[in-house]
């Protein structure tokens, strides 16, 4: 009798045929139960938006808890693929998803950050820097924290502005952009939040630097200098053997930021490669000072060098951050010219009003 009450337990999760095996707990997602347990389960945006964690469920039943079909079409869902960020484990499940076994992603840890500073870059996106204690910064350059504070309500997504080897020891860097009517952004902007805690989960992310000899072709609008930039610090101090262009696409001169940090990059970049950053104007005004490009950054990267044939893209790499609109443009540019898939990693600032 009692029996039937029984509360259900955690339950076992084997990926790939038992390549690797760990328990998610009855109020856990799947993915969220891998990353603790240190597995580079792919992923990005965490609340079933990106697709990332698509993942084919062989074995076992699962409890959804969100509508896949948004993102996952009907085929995808006949054949069982289920959104491991959206799946609790009923029983003992067995998946199959391709493993990143390049790089060696830590397990997530949960931290209480105290604010240290808030510092303008420009009139729309602020540096939040965090201090903590204990810090073990475990994170690659590219990936992000996730943050909470108590008065805002729900966890946001952050990307580190740094490569870990570049932060000060005990700290964290963010930049951050002001979203019209956004409750988090809106509280950082507002009264001085200098001293305030956050409760902070890192490292994820699928989104990092990886490393090859193939040139890398980044683009970044917004807040989105943040990772790409993280990225490129952590190629320059790894002395990468190879070429890089960074083109950041902007509105007017007025949202231009970190101009000295990748200064410092192009000073630290291995001499026997290339290193260029490009800033790229889309709304400044015609009769204004500015000499550098104009227009979107997409059609910049194919005159000025896929036509000139500086770039083929067939062999190159491709790193994007940003607003969404941004992101699929240059993943259709990119595609386009023909650069694999598999070869370009992006991080979507996907916000609630992006669904
Ligand atoms: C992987 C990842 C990394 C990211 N990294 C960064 C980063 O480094 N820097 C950065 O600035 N941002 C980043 N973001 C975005 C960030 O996580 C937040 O979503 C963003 O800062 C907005 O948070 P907010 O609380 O200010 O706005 P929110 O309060 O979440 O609102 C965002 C917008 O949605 C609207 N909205 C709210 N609820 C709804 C609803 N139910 N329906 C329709 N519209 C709604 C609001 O009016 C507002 O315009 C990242 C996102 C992801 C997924």
């Amino acid at each position: 009798m009692f029996g039937l009450f029984k509360k259900a337990g955690p339950q076992e999760v084997s990926l790939n045929s038992d390549q690797y095996k760990f328990e998610v707990q009855p109020d856990q997602n799947i993915l969220d139960a891998a990353l603790k347990a240190g597995i580079a389960f792919p992923h990005d945006c965490r609340v079933g938006s990106c697709g990332t964690c698509a993942c084919k469920l062989t074995k076992g039943k699962i409890k959804p808890t969100a509508d896949f079909s948004y993102v996952l079409d009907g085929e995808q869902l006949k054949s069982g693929m289920i959104l491991a960020c959206q799946s609790r484990a009923k029983t003992p499940v067995s998946i199959d998803v391709e493993i990143d076994d390049s790089v060696k992603v830590e397990a997530t840890n949960s931290y209480i950050a105290v604010v240290k500073k808030v510092t303008p870059l420009t009139h729309d996106i602020m540096e939040l820097t965090v201090e903590i204690d204990g810090l073990n910064h475990n994170g690659l350059a590219g990936q992000y924290a996730e943050l909470m504070v108590k008065k805002v309500g729900g966890s946001r997504s952050y990307s580190f502005a740094k490569a870990p080897a570049n932060e000060n020891s005990k700290e964290l860097s963010f930049y951050i952009r002001n979203v019209p009517k956004g409750k988090f952004s809106g509280w950082l902007f507002g009264k001085d939040p200098t001293g305030q805690k956050i409760e902070l989960n890192t490292p994820f992310g699928s989104f990092y630097y990886r490393d090859k000899s193939t040139p890398m072709v980044c683009i970044a609008g917004g807040s989105g200098m943040s990772a790409v930039k993280a990225v490129l610090e952590q190629a320059a101090l790894d002395q990468a053997e190879r070429d890089a262009i960074f083109l950041f696409g902007a509105r007017t001169q007025q949202d231009i930021y970190s101009q000295k940090e990748l200064e410092v990059i192009k000073k630290q970049w291995n001499p026997n490669y290339n290193f260029e950053y490009i800033y790229v104007l889309n709304m400044e005004p015609e009769d204004s000072d500015w000499k550098g490009p104009r227009g979107l950054v997409t059609d910049y990267l194919k005159s000025d060098y896929i036509e000139k044939g500086k770039l083929n893209m067939k062999e190159c790499q491709g790193f994007l951050c940003g607003p969404p609109p941004m992101i699929d443009a240059a993943i259709a540019a990119f595609t386009a010219e023909g650069m694999p898939n598999e070869e370009i990693f992006f991080d979507k600032f996907l916000d609630s009003g992006s669904k």
